[in-house]
């Protein structure tokens, strides 16, 4: 079947809006990736999972999409204003580490969890400190278009001068009024001519270790810019969507689309799309507020919020269960009531593959019908919950046709079992039981050589005491080891 037009939800113009990539077949999308300077919490991962969705939805329809996400490393400061610390830095000089050290830990730990919870990585992951060049390029740009001017070694965007052509504030829809609460009697930013303009570059005082040589001295750059020059350098000065958190609108992509404006005169991206945010106990998720759950929590079910670990695949399928424009609630209660769900539909998936060859060929159930409205569902605005509730639909066929093989027919459920495996796999990247296991085996094999290595250290010293208590305790779990020339191997008994 033709694929239903996509529609994608357009912040800017604050409307769904039929989606035509600028280059036939072909998508460009970045998205606002993570500060590296602590653990990324749930909130973070729902919005990085609701991204990923969106990079699978376009992948399994047929483009070629070109998926940006940057990290960023340097130019994010303290309370996200422009005066104070650098949130990398304060966390290296609190750890007594190199900024890079810090860097290097929460990016690595970044990916580690977004590789648990199934994401598939970005096209690009470029950097901040990597483009100081391309960043200085903009800020001298701007200046020379007249929209930023230099003041003791910062520079600053010029709001005033960029209102006279343009609209800031169009995005967030902040008067101007509301963008001064906030900012008002901030020390730091007397050099400003405005207290609205926002910080390009800003001169590093004598105890800021994270510093660049650029045309006006020692500094950094504003954390806005960065955005600006990787999207444009990696996607060009027009692309298809930028993403990320609903936080983001004020002042971050205010100020990256004042700075797209001010220097090639277009937005950016056509489509900017915002994804809502994961609150616990009715309150964003944030790391400033401490008012977080870890992925790790989360995983091992240590945390006082839970009862019990829940998977990464059930803890997509709670997050792909609210449509990503609404705010979703974490609880237990809640990941529950997902988990039961989850476990529902994977066992109707599993249960197709079992299903006796028996019956007519073609059954009562229409999956053709079936399939047009699951693509219709996602293709007004990344609709998941909708699809979920297709997918549940094809659960009661499944059951029904367990009682009654006419139901599906024999091609019918091959069908069936096809499409289901494109949604859940492919676009909610839940994972099947079989790569569950997959991922049991590997966590297996990894202890048992830290046991067995345990045990031969223990045999190496003699310490037989300890060594027949592995054996026995091994063996009562139901692993058996077995000694050979080579060194020791395991077997499941
Ligand atoms: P940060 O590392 O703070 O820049 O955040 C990385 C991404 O997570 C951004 O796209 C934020 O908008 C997003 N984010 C932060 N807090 C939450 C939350 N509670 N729920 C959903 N997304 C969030
Ligand atoms: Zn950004």
């Amino acid at each position: 079947m033709a694929t239903p037009e996509l529609r994608i939800y357009e912040s800017l113009s604050q409307s769904l809006k039929p989606f035509q990539p600028l280059v036939e077949g072909h998508v460009g999308m970045y998205v606002c990736g993570p500060t590296v300077y602590s653990d990324v919490h749930l909130g973070n991962v729902r919005t990085f999972l609701s991204f990923d969705m969106v990079f699978r939805y376009l992948s399994f329809i047929g483009y070629k999409v070109r998926y940006v996400r940057n990290i960023t490393d340097a130019g994010h400061l303290v309370d996200d204003v422009d005066h104070g610390e650098d949130k990398i830095a304060k966390k290296a000089r609190l750890e007594s580490l190199e900024p890079m050290e810090i860097v290097q830990r929460y990016t690595v730990g970044f990916h580690e969890v977004m590789k648990s919870f199934n994401a598939l990585p970005p096209s690009i992951e470029p950097t901040a400190t990597g483009h100081v060049i391309e960043q200085i390029a903009l800020t001298e740009q701007l200046i020379s278009n007249g929209f930023a001017y230099e003041v003791d070694g910062s520079v600053y965007f010029d709001v005033t001068a960029y209102e006279k052509i343009h609209n800031y504030g169009e995005l967030s829809g902040r008067k101007a009024e509301d963008m001064l609460e906030g900012s008002r009697n901030l020390a730091g930013q007397s050099d400003k001519r405005n207290p609205r303009d926002f910080a390009l570059w800003k001169r590093a005082g004598k105890e800021h270790i994270m510093r660049w040589q650029s045309p006006w001295g020692e500094g950094f750059p504003g954390w806005h810019l960065e955005c600006s020059v990787m999207s444009t350098k990696y996607l060009g000065e027009t692309f298809d969507i930028h993403g990320g958190g609903m936080d983001l609108k004020f002042p971050h992509h205010e100020c990256e689309i004042a700075q797209n404006k001010g220097s090639h005169g277009h937005a950016g991206a056509q489509f900017w799309m915002h994804a809502n945010m994961l609150t616990l106990n009715g309150q964003r998720m944030s790391k400033s507020t401490g008012n977080t759950l870890l992925p790790e929590e989360l995983l091992s079910g240590k945390s006082a919020h839970l009862t019990q670990p829940y998977s990464p695949s059930v803890t997509r399928f709670f997050i792909h269960q609210a449509h990503y424009r609404s705010v979703l609630d974490f609880s237990d209660e809640a990941l529950n009531a997902a988990k039961k769900g989850h476990d529902r539909l994977m066992a109707a998936f599993e249960s197709l593959s079992k299903r006796p060859t028996t019956g007519p060929k073609v059954g009562s159930f229409d999956t053709d019908a079936w399939s047009n409205k699951a693509h219709a569902v996602m293709a007004k605005d990344f609709n998941s919950p909708l699809l979920i509730a297709e997918l549940f639909e094809a659960v009661k066929a499944i059951a029904a046709d367990r009682k009654d093989p006419s139901v599906l027919g024999t091609d019918g459920a091959q069908s069936l079992m096809t499409q289901m495996s494109d949604w859940l796999f492919h676009v909610l990247g839940l994972m099947p039981p079989q790569q569950v296991n997959d991922r049991m085996k590997k966590a297996l094999d990894g202890s048992m050589k830290l046991v067995i290595s345990l045990r031969q250290t223990a045999r190496e010293t003699k310490d037989w005491a300890t060594s027949d208590a592995i054996r026995d305790q091994l063996d009562a779990a139901g692993i058996i080891i077995k000694d050979g020339s080579e060194g020791s191997s395991y077997e499941l008994k």
